[in-house]
């Protein structure tokens, strides 16, 4: 099938192509990210390959069906950024790649902690410069801490299973407690509210909708103890980032990890260093020395990027062959 690649970048281009030895489909990559403004590029493409930051809005759907797309594959876990009850109307199928390696993500979320606890980030830009003193560096023991997960699915239980290998207690919240989790790791399910009142770490690995949005907002961060950890490596409007700023501020957070952010769309995955920065909240993020912030960068491994490619190919060859879609996402009723 032909299929128009939007938002490629280097690390994937080679990786897709390879991948494709084995399907076969007609591909074509464009670096322009998918939007309204880009869909027409579509036009003839019975499929189009959508990346976490394009924007599948009605007016980008609708422009992709006139032109004859039939099927979008998301190289994604995440939809949040597709109009399901749109894509739906305009029967528009979604595909998408709900597992590639939680292990990836996971990993990163647990660098981020590192990170932020030990101060490495601060420790590399010092002693590139000679500055080989330790004050301001003294981090804590990850051993006997309290890490208070959000969402237990496929990334949330490996952040879990890892901790516990440090000595953490972990605790967590889902609205579907994994019980096999519970015994293996001894992980403790709670309220949300407990989970905020008695974590010294909160990462969060709930995907981001309705019900999720804002999860961490002034009541949330409020409740927590002073000094906590922040990781988000889920999605960036989980937490509300001006009710984040102003914890920072009174030091009522002490770290946040950042893999994502809100208005990350047009800013992550692209080389923004000629430019003037726009994004004020962004800007005094970053002026923070225990903020610590990746460009979305969570999935960025060679195993995580082959299996993506992997499954996009083959749900792309599943809807060609008229088999069931097993990736494909609806709209919630
Ligand atoms: P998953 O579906 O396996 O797990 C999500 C968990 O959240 C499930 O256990 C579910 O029951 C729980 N959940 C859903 N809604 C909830 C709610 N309202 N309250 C409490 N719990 C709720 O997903 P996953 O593979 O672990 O991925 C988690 C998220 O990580 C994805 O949705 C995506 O946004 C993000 N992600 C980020 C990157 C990155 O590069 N940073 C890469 C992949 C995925």
């Amino acid at each position: 099938m032909n299929i128009l690649v939007f938002d490629t970048h280097s690390f994937e281009k080679s990786v897709l192509t390879l991948a494709n030895e084995k399907f076969g489909h007609d591909l074509r990559f464009v670096e322009t990210r998918l939007t309204k403004e880009t869909a027409a590029l579509a036009s003839g493409f019975r499929c189009v390959c959508a990346f976490a930051n394009d924007r599948l809005d009605q007016e980008c759907l609708t422009i992709l069906k006139a032109g004859g797309t039939e099927l979008i594959a998301l190289r994604s876990a995440g939809f949040n950024h597709v109009d399901l009850p749109s894509a739906a109307r305009l029967n528009l199928r979604v595909v998408r790649v709900p597992e590639y390696s939680p292990y990836s993500v996971a990993e990163h979320a647990v660098g981020m902690m590192l990170t932020l606890n030990r101060k490495l980030h601060r420790a590399f830009n010092r002693v590139r410069e000679f500055n080989f003193s330790l004050d301001g560096l003294v981090g804590f023991d990850m051993h006997g801490k309290t890490v208070g997960i959000i969402g237990t699915g496929r990334i949330g239980s490996a952040v879990a299973s890892i901790l516990r290998g440090f000595g953490c207690n972990v605790l967590a919240y889902d609205i579907a407690p994994n019980e096999e989790l519970a015994k293996a790791c001894d992980v403790k399910y709670g309220s949300l509210n407990d989970l905020f009142k008695n974590s010294h770490i909160i990462s969060l690995h709930v995907p981001l909708n309705p019900k999720t949005h804002h999860i961490i907002d002034d009541a949330a961060l409020a409740s927590m103890q002073k000094g906590v950890m922040l990781i988000n490596t889920s999605r960036g409007g989980l937490i509300d980032t001006k009710s984040l700023i102003s914890a920072l501020k009174s030091g009522h957070i002490g770290f946040a990890g950042l893999d994502v952010y809100e208005e990350e769309q047009g800013v992550f995955f692209e080389d923004h260093s000629q430019d003037l920065l726009q994004d004020d909240i962004l800007a005094r993020l970053l002026t923070f020395p225990n903020v610590f912030v990746t460009s979305h960068q969570g999935f960025l491994t060679q195993e995580a990027l082959a299996n993506i490619a992997h499954t996009t190919l083959e749900n792309v060859l599943d809807f060609e062959s008229g088999r069931a879609l097993k990736n494909e996402v609806h709209a919630q009723r």
